[in-house]
């Protein structure tokens, strides 16, 4: 007889193992499913060992400046690649060992294969299409095998995989996706990065600070163009002086492979066509979620362009069956995947005032050099939406902290709704905004008002100063500026 649960989870990324863990705090006999690596994208081949690569390079970067801060050095800091990858491995390999830990410590059974629903309430696991290629990532041990499986609920968290353009599709060789990337067999000494969204902007600046020339090609008119265009402005300016060329509303129309290199024809928008040769190129022209092969069409599970449609809770529109992360759709973050997670399994447990996902509060992380954050609104977007906003922006150049730190290239520019007061949105370039955007997150969670911000006591002297100035600014108070 089929071995029964009450929650199924398919999927063992972020979105995935935090359900897990979640529905066995709730009582709810688990078992989660994973046909490659504990983890998922995140640890493994995403979030995690790209951070580890961009930390090797903010060292980098930091060494080739020592002289600003009056250190000097004998000789030049420059990059082992080899040692720089392993390290990153390294990290994945220990959050990958840490996640069945935790499976292990909250009593969720992994079993180990590729999931399909055969009907609601049952999962037939049959052998994996993605052999283990990691040697530090093995199957874990006790895991149950192939089979079928009953469950009350069946949750899919697969994730997503590199979206590819038809005729620029990734050979692995010479046009990489983030797995070749994250672990390269070659450096190559010029690179073309596709696609400037916070994949493509992390590698490419990940690359050029370890030396290469890198040139990223953009089809839309702005930088990561999810986010505010004035932050963009300024980081673009900034990586641009650190030697990376960007073409934005420009179009990689073709390629052309010869044995070590590729030619990019890039059509830019006044009808000119350029031809970029480099020794590679990265496409990062987005993701799309895993929905084959899952028996979702049997089933009558909807889906939207390579998503699985669901209500605030990861409901489908199957009883039973629900969705979470990547392949439940945007944004496809970790955060964002985990707090599904959480959300669909409270429900499940039937807790009172389990609140929907709301998706404009999810924040956005782009840790290239420099940073970039955001939650929110961005000021095109609150116009676009007929708000009658205020704006206040603060930069860094007047931040004692920040110009202490020799990182005084950065803004903070919050919207607020003019009528209410309301926080719509915050967008933050520069040193560690990536660590501040929360305090503005938490400040939207609260429904807090510009009052209360401004009546916040921050620390002195810190870079977060920037941000009660900025609301300060909205409202014609600024102190330092
Ligand atoms: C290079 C890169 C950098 C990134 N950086 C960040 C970042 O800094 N911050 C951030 O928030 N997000 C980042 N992301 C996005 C982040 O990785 C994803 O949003 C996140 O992994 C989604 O989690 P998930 O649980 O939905 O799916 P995934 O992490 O993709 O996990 C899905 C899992 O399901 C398994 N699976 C799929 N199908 C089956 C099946 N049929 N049977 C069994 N198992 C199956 C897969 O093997 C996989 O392990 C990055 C992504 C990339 C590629």
């Amino acid at each position: 007889m089929a071995e029964n649960y009450d929650v199924i989870i398919i999927g063992s990324g972020p979105g995935g193992y935090v359900a897990a863990v979640r529905a066995t705090q709730l009582g709810l006999k688990t078992a989660i499913v994973e046909r490659e690596h504990l983890g998922g994208i995140c640890l493994n081949w995403g979030c995690i060992p790209t951070k580890a690569l961009l930390r090797s390079a903010e060292i980098l970067d930091h060494s080739n400046h020592l002289k600003d801060y009056g250190l000097v050095l004998e000789g030049k800091v420059s990059a082992d690649v080899k040692a720089v990858v392993a390290r990153s491995r390294g990290v994945s390999a220990r959050l990958n060992g840490g996640v069945g830990f935790l499976m292990k410590k909250n009593k969720v059974d992994v079993i180990w294969g590729e999931a399909k629903i055969t009907k609601p309430g049952e999962i037939v696991v049959g052998k994996s299409s993605k052999p283990v290629v990691e040697p530090q990532n093995p199957v874990p041990k006790n895991v149950k095998g192939e089979g079928t499986y009953t469950a009350k609920h069946i949750i899919v968290a697969t994730g997503a995989r590199p979206r590819a353009l038809p005729g620029i599709e990734p050979d692995g060789k010479l046009i990489w996706t983030y797995f070749e990337a994250l672990k390269p067999d070659v450096l190559p000494k010029s690179l073309i990065v596709m696609g400037s969204g916070a994949i493509g902007i992390e590698f490419a600046s990940f690359y050029r600070s370890i030396g290469v020339d890198v040139t990223v090609v953009e089809v839309m008119p702005t930088i990561m163009p999810v986010e505010d265009a004035e932050v963009t402005a300024i980081a673009r300016k900034q990586l641009e002086k650190r030697g990376l060329k960007i073409f934005t509303s420009a179009k990689v129309a073709k390629v052309e492979k010869s044995a070590n290199s590729v030619t990019a024809h890039v059509e830019t928008s006044d009808g000119k066509v350029q031809q970029i040769t480099a020794d590679r190129m990265i496409s990062a022209v987005g993701v799309q979620g895993n929905i084959e092969n899952l028996g979702l069409e049997a089933v009558g599970v909807k889906t939207d362009r390579s998503c699985i449609i669901i209500d605030g809770y990861g409901k489908t529109n199957v009883a039973g069956i629900y969705a979470i992360g990547d392949v439940a759709g945007p944004p496809m973050l970790a955060h964002k995947a985990e707090h599904e997670g959480v959300v669909c399994v409270e429900k499940i447990a039937g807790l009172p005032n389990v609140h929907a996902t709301d998706k404009n509060k999810v924040p956005g992380c782009t840790y290239c050099n420099p940073q970039v954050a955001s939650v929110g609104l961005t000021e095109a977007k609150a116009k676009e939406q007929g708000r009658d906003i205020r704006v206040g922006r603060f930069s860094f150049a007047a931040n004692g902290k920040a110009i202490a730190l020799g990182e005084d290239q950065g803004l903070c520019k919050v919207i607020f709704d003019k009528k209410t007061g309301e926080l719509l949105g915050a967008h933050m370039v520069g040193a560690e905004v990536t660590e501040l955007i929360q305090g503005f997150v938490v400040a939207m969670n609260l429904e807090t008002t510009e009052e209360e911000l401004m009546h916040t006591i921050f620390p002195h002297p810190t870079v977060s100063e920037t941000m009660k100035e900025a609301v300060l600014d909205a409202y014609g108070r600024v102190l330092n500026a």
